[in-house]
């Protein structure tokens, strides 16, 4: 199946010069949802992944499903004062300014494998941040995995010491 064509593309959302890749079109399409989920879980496989970590909110979407399909828990990462337990935080760089994440202290163990999952990978910097939130919990990045990847924004070069995989990559 050809899931590039099931995502729809909004020219200058949510500000101009981005071209938005709306993911809901593919979601609402049984065929392409399960296919989508049924991919980027065989890409974990033989990974012996404990643990689904996915980064607010269209992380949730593709890595809830995928933890139930590959028999991992999942783990979300959320913006500041989302999460009700006790929280770790790492900031990271925007374009301008500065932007946080948070995930609960208890939620990974150390040396528990994980796998985080996101919609889109465009510049890293959100991965990055999530990368370093499980690091910082003991965790062991296995696998960094998205649907899209915006390969032109060159987020690899950032995540260099990652396992990095992709369904749809637009150059
Ligand atoms: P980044 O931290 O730059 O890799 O940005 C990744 C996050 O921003 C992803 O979780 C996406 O949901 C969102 N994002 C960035 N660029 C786009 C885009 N062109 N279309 C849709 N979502 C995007």
């Amino acid at each position: 199946m050809d899931l590039a064509k099931k995502i729809r593309e909004i020219q200058d959302f949510p500000k101009e010069g981005i071209n938005f890749k709306d993911i809901t079109t593919l979601l609402k399409d049984p065929q392409a949802f399960k296919y989508m989920i049924d991919q980027l879980s065989q890409q974990l496989e033989g990974l012996n992944v404990d643990i689904v970590v996915g980064p607010e909110s269209r992380g949730f979407l593709a890595g809830a499903p995928v933890a139930y399909k590959i028999g991992a828990g999942f783990v979300p990462v959320r913006k500041p004062g989302k999460l009700p337990a006790e929280t770790i935080r790492h900031e990271y760089q925007l374009e301008y300014g500065t932007d946080a994440l948070e995930i609960h202290r208890d939620a990974i163990q150390p040396g528990q494998k994980v796998a985080i999952l996101d919609d889109l990978l465009a510049t890293g910097g959100t991965v990055l941040a999530t990368a370093k939130l499980i690091e910082e919990l003991g965790g062991e990045v296995v696998s960094m995995n998205f649907l899209i990847e915006l390969a032109f924004l060159k987020g690899r070069d950032l995540l260099t010491n990652y396992n990095i995989k992709a369904l749809v990559t637009y150059d």
